[in-house]
């Protein structure tokens, strides 16, 4: 095999394609020519709007029909708050993982779980493990811990008067509670932390967030809170930023894995051996040994947890259910642990720190999101933190789905068959 510099120097030259130095100069050069049109932006979804943007774009009618069709009855309008610039829809197939039987602080009872994905096997996987944690007679999920972060950042001259303003900041507690909560009906600061490097300082602002995820709530929070300590201060900062990224808002970070970053939850099922043997074609002890393995690989790769892919539930569940998919960044980390017991079954759990659900707020109650959180029975008030022991149990069903099928060689199999149409 070649090795490394061998490989890049490789790939460079077949990108290159024989080109001179100058002839890839000439390439890449600043080019002289005017500016393409402005896009007509702003969150209008008026039908002019909609057509004065499309009118910018050359691409045959069948594909524009594909993400809009004027002639549709069904408006745009409703996406108004929830984008800009917009041209139209994308559609996705929306499949049941289920039935998911669920033994919850808040949520209790059997889920057919609605999950918006083009991979193939993905929901026929969920759907599996769902039913095997079923016929056990379910799995428990628990909500442990919730708090969202919003870490603004202060610049000032030295180490000292930034320690100064910690300090400061931190005899404000109760002040700083009460500037948040002005802004919010459901949001509380409930925790200031602190962090110092040099003459920088980071507050690390936790908050509930009722029943909302709560990026925004706690980005306007924050805000206030900034302009009351920067207004009342003796220790003026030189400048700051409402967020200076450690948060851990959209990316997996160590500090949300060992605290929580909106919810966590821990999930657990034992299945019988039988069960195992007969619905999973494999057994107990192979499931232990591909975990150890599994769990050695993850170390190997610098993965933040050990855990196979809670990506997959997650991501197709929080499309269809009006929650920010790019919050899989941070949600799909955590721990899966498989064992044997004493009486040789298989005890199952998974621990997700940083799952960021809400069922109000966001774009929960745009139509077909609103639909899909029905469908479960979780839409509206008072529902967010069964949606999260929904997602453990969800990420559960798949971690016991994906193991089966790489111990009994089924993987392949499983995605020749329904993603290539094979076998
Ligand atoms: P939001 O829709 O901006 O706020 C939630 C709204 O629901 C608030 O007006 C809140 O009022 C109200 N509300 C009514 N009943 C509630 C209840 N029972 N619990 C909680 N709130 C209730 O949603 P968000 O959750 O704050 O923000 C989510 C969105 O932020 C997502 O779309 C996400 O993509 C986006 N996001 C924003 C940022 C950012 O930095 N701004 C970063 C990442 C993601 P009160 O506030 O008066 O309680």
């Amino acid at each position: 095999m070649a090795s490394n510099e061998e490989r890049i120097e490789r790939f460079l030259r077949r990108i290159l394609g024989g080109r001179t130095a100058r002839e890839i100069a000439d390439t890449l050069k600043v080019e002289d020519r005017p500016f393409p049109a402005h896009i007509p932006g702003g969150s209008s979804n008026a039908a002019d709007a909609v057509e004065q943007r499309w009118s910018l774009l050359d691409i045959p009618e069948t594909s524009r029909r594909a993400l809009h069709d004027p002639e549709d009855s069904c408006g745009l309008e409703i996406y108004e708050r929830s984008i800009e610039n917009c041209i139209g829809t994308i559609k996705l197939p929306v499949g049941l993982a289920g039935p998911l039987r669920v033994r919850g602080i808040f949520a209790s009872g059997d889920f057919y779980v609605p999950l918006a994905t083009t991979e193939a096997a993905l929901v026929a996987s969920y759907a599996r493990g769902a039913q095997v944690i079923t016929e056990a007679g379910g799995c428990v999920s628990i909500l442990l811990h919730e708090g969202l972060r919003r870490t603004p950042g202060f610049a000032f001259r030295s180490i000292a008067e930034a320690g100064l303003f910690a300090i400061w900041c931190m005899e404000q507690k109760e002040t700083l509670r009460q500037v948040a909560g002005e802004t919010t009906r459901h949001g509380e600061l409930t925790d200031l932390g602190i962090a110092l490097e040099g003459n920088h300082i980071y507050l690390i602002l936790e908050y509930l967030t009722g029943d909302a995820s709560g990026q925004n709530m706690v980005t306007i929070a924050t805000q206030a809170v900034c302009e009351y300590v920067v207004a009342n201060s003796p220790f003026v900062p030189k400048h700051y930023f409402v967020e200076a990224n450690l948060s851990g808002d959209k990316k997996a970070t160590a500090h949300s894995f060992v605290t929580v970053r909106g919810k966590k939850v821990s999930a657990e099922v034992t299945l019988p051996a039988e069960m195992v043997q007969s619905r999973l074609h494999t057994t107990p002890q192979q499931m232990e040994r591909y975990w150890k393995m599994g769990a050695i690989g993850a170390i190997q790769s610098g993965s933040i947890g050990v855990q196979g892919h809670y990506a997959n539930a997650l991501a197709a569940l929080y499309i269809a259910c009006g929650q920010d998919p790019a919050c899989v960044a941070e949600s799909a980390v955590g721990i899966t642990r498989f064992e044997v017991t004493d009486d040789g079954d298989l005890y199952a759990s998974v621990t997700l720190p940083s799952i960021v659900v809400g069922t109000v707020g966001g774009a929960t109650s745009l139509p077909s999101q609103q639909a899909c959180l029905r469908i479960l029975g979780l839409a509206g008030e008072g529902k967010s933190q069964a949606l999260a022991e929904l997602c453990g149990a969800l990420a559960l069903a798949g971690e016991l789905s994906i193991t089966a099928a790489l111990c009994s060689g089924d993987f392949t199999r499983a995605h020749l068959k329904l993603a290539r149409g094979r076998g």
